[in-house]
């Protein structure tokens, strides 16, 4: 039986009738763009992330972009962030003029490496960006208190994360401000590329709220510079459909998630072979990715060969830290100064975590692991 890594159909399908509702609506309203279908979506995203502004943005990169922009990020500024992340994390902070600056990430939690992104800090430094990288909050307490030490920024890249909570507090409520996205992977996923960018911040949601209209304030005056990041009316409204299921969307991963590791624990030498995800204390984690580690030379990509032979489906997040793309070459960051990224770019491997997996599906990826272990490979 084939196991797609990911299926958005069958979600869609159960909530059809409400999601054709919400098109027929703005069909009829004849208002795409802005208007109080995103007005609507944002209040509710609002009260879900009990955060005191949410805007909806064009997409996941456009919030990051314009998160950058509102907390005046540019040329000769510092930004650090992880390396082992999307590459989204990073490309904006370029695309800004300023320069990234990549720190390492834990082999635990995936997630940003507090100590290490505090020996990277300098006098240009202005801000840090850590990513709740798979559903699971970076440690946000100790990066907080790093970024109130030396006077930096906190924009919580919370792209693969909504919903995902620290000590009972949403992400995206807990740095200066946060970038969402609405992919259709994404927990939340959108019908196309939607976001939404989130700040405690009244000043900064309202300069936010002008760059995404070109900066400009009345109409058509210009004292910045912004861009076009605005959501659509439709996007909002099938989202706002969406919203009100999201919880119960990340209780399916995680129940998902808890037999995955039930089946795996048992695993003869499990923990040199293969390791396990797992939740930190403190942290709702809302599974995004059920992301294993495959230490030693090649066995990542046997298993991910072995499991496409049976026709189910994984994915390589991400087999490239950035540090090591083309495009970042010129700034000189090597695989000996940030090791646990490397690392974790050759043994990452997500498999199937879907809400709407079936048992038999789910039966079918842990017989085919627990045969590639159990063949001694
Ligand atoms: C998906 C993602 C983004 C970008 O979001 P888009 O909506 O695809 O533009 C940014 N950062 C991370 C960590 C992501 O996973």
């Amino acid at each position: 039986m084939a196991v797609p890594l990911f299926d958005i159909k069958p979600q869609n399908q159960a909530l059809a009738e409400d999601l054709q509702a919400a098109f027929t609506r703005v069909l009829a309203s004849g208002q795409f763009i802005l208007g109080p279908e995103v007005q609507n979506f944002e209040r509710q995203c609002a009260e879900y992330l009990q955060v005191r502004h949410a805007l909806g943005i064009s997409s996941g990169t456009d919030a990051i972009l314009l998160a950058l922009m509102a907390l005046g990020i540019g040329p000769g500024d510092e930004v650090i962030c992880p390396s082992f992340t999307f590459f989204a994390t990073a490309g904006c902070v370029a695309r800004t003029g300023a320069t990234p600056v990549f720190c390492d990430v834990r082999a635990d939690t995936f997630n940003l490496d507090v100590a290490d992104a505090a020996r990277r800090i300098t006098p240009r430094t202005k801000a840090i960006m850590p990513v709740h990288l798979y559903g699971q909050a970076a440690d946000m307490a100790a990066v907080n208190e790093l970024a109130c030490r030396h006077g930096l920024k906190v924009i919580e890249d919370a792209a693969q994360a909504v919903g995902a909570t620290q000590g009972g507090q949403h992400i995206g409520s807990l740095g200066h401000c946060g970038a969402f996205s609405f992919f259709p992977t994404k927990n939340l996923g959108a019908f196309g590329d939607a976001g939404l960018f989130t700040t405690n911040d009244d000043a900064l949601a309202e300069h936010a709220r002008l760059l995404r209209m070109h900066g400009a304030y009345p109409k058509y005056y210009h004292r910045w510079i912004g861009g076009n990041f605005r959501l659509d009316a439709v996007h909002a409204a099938l989202l706002a459909v969406k919203l009100p299921h999201l919880d119960g969307f990340a209780r399916r991963r995680a129940a998902n998630a808890a037999r995955y590791t039930e089946y795996f624990a048992k695993l003869p030498s499990i923990g040199a072979r293969l390791i396990l995800p797992a939740a930190q204390p403190g942290n709702g984690h809302t599974w995004n990715q059920y992301t294993v580690r495959v230490p030693g030379a090649g066995r990542r990509d046997a298993l991910r060969d072995w499991l496409a032979a049976r026709q189910i489906g994984t994915e390589i997040y991400y087999p490239v830290p950035l540090h090591a793309q083309a495009c970042f070459a010129a700034l000189g960051q090597t695989d000996a100064d940030l090791p646990v990224s490397a690392r974790l770019a050759s043994e990452a491997l997500s498999i199937p975590i879907f809400p709407e997996l079936t048992t038999t599906q789910q039966d079918e990826v842990i017989g085919a692991v627990t045969e590639f272990i159990g063949a001694g490979r």
